[in-house]
């Protein structure tokens, strides 16, 4: 099944205030349309996004959407009902079996919300997001004072629709191709699912949510901050915070430099190893995948496989830091301690910083190095080895 999503952003969205199309306006930090697109991006089920968007926003969008995988832009038309229109035109030769078509101003939509129409398109034709009519409904006069009541209406089976609305492809696809055909077509229809509508497809309603807000006015971007604000504090409180320990020692043996943290340091001998002996790495390697339960860097990376010998232990950190990567979780920080006499660590200390900092993605403030001598005492104390000791804190989604 392949389920494309097109995300509508080709208004002017005047109404919002403020110079530029709501649609770029930020909140939390993040413009809505990136929020949007992320969103959609982020479900197990949507194969591609295509972005719809007005001539005069490219470099508008060219910024929001950097780094992030989505198709090429398709230019918007004069009403919303034809840039839909030109979205769908644009990924028909990539022949998706679902299509949803999204509305740019609705930054909060949530997986949730996506799983339930994408699922519901395996029983009908299309599916949208409503939420029931709860308010008094009351119409107003014509005329003069159109704020006197003409009369109340009745909200029995009265409901209000969001997006994202889900369609089969086909379906849709030539309800649209029939509407455009129709004379005065294109401001006739405000939503999609109107269109499939009249043309006599089955449109079922799934469980919308107040917080999917269409942001419209300048009071609706006050309502979004505050809104982001408690998002960002339940998120948080589905995150947990784990912590991993590493130990390792190599031996000295005979030679004119060691490797700490992928860093060379000319020294009088060098360390003994399968791999390059880089102890400093091995006791982050083995922090790392103590935070998420992933076994020790031995049962990874076994010391009798000939495929490992003289490795750079980049490789073996790569792994430990994609484990945690997979398991969903963000380094918090590393902190770092190597025992020996010597060599003196402390005038390669910002290289080995900053190496590490390269390979891993991390802001060099998260990791921290410290070395200590043993006082003469012990096997470090003699001289006859290096050893590392690392913790490591990461943030990791809690589990079921
Ligand atoms: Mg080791």
């Amino acid at each position: 099944m392949t389920c494309i999503v097109i995300v509508v952003g080709a208004g002017r969205g005047s109404r919002a205030g403020e110079g530029l199309p709501k649609q770029y306006r930020t909140i939390g930090g993040e413009t809505i349309v990136r929020r949007c697109l992320k969103a959609f991006l982020a479900h197990p089920d949507v194969s591609a996004v295509c972005p719809v968007i007005h001539s005069d926003d490219r470099d508008l969008f060219t910024q929001s959407a950097s780094g992030l995988d989505v198709l090429p832009v398709v230019l918007g038309g004069d009403t919303r009902q034809s840039s839909v229109f030109n979205g769908l035109s644009a990924i028909a030769h990539l022949e998706p079996d679902y299509v949803l078509i999204h509305d740019a101003a609705r930054p909060f939509v949530s997986q949730t919300m996506i799983s339930a129409v994408i699922g519901a398109l395996n029983d009908y034709p299309g599916a949208i997001p409503a939420l029931r009519v709860v308010d008094t409904l009351k119409s107003s006069r014509t005329g003069d004072n159109q704020r006197l009541i003409d009369t109340t209406r009745s909200r029995d089976g009265l409901w209000r629709a969001q997006t994202p609305q889900g369609f089969r492809y086909g379906d849709i696809m030539s309800a649209h191709e029939q509407c455009a055909s129709e004379p005065g077509h294109s401001n006739k229809h405000s939503d999609d699912a109107s269109i499939a509508e009249s043309c006599g497809l089955d449109v079922v309603m799934v469980d919308g949510d107040e917080r999917n807000i269409k942001l419209t006015t300048p009071a609706d971007f006050e309502r979004a901050e505050t809104l982001f604000g408690q998002l960002e504090i339940q998120r948080e409180s589905q995150r947990e915070t784990r912590t991993g320990m590493g130990f390792d020692v190599h031996r000295f043996c005979p030679g004119d430099h060691v490797i700490l943290c992928g860093v060379d340091i000319p020294h009088d001998q060098s360390l003994a190893g399968h791999s390059d002996a880089d102890v400093a790495m091995h006791a982050l390697c083995d922090a790392l995948y103590g935070c998420i339960g992933g076994g020790d860097i031995g049962a990874h990376f076994p010391p009798d496989q000939e495929k490992w010998r003289g490795v750079a232990s980049k490789v073996f950190l790569l792994h430990a830091a994609q484990q945690v990567l997979d398991a969903g979780g963000t380094i918090s920080n590393l902190d770092l301690t190597i025992i020996c006499e010597r060599p003196k660590i402390g005038p390669h200390r910002e290289a080995m910083q900053g190496a590490l900092a390269a390979i891993l993605g991390l802001d060099a403030s998260r990791i921290n190095i410290k070395a200590t001598t043993t006082e003469r005492l012990g096997f470090t104390g003699r001289a006859e080895g290096i050893a590392a000791q690392a913790i490591a804190t990461i943030s990791l989604p809690l589990g079921d």
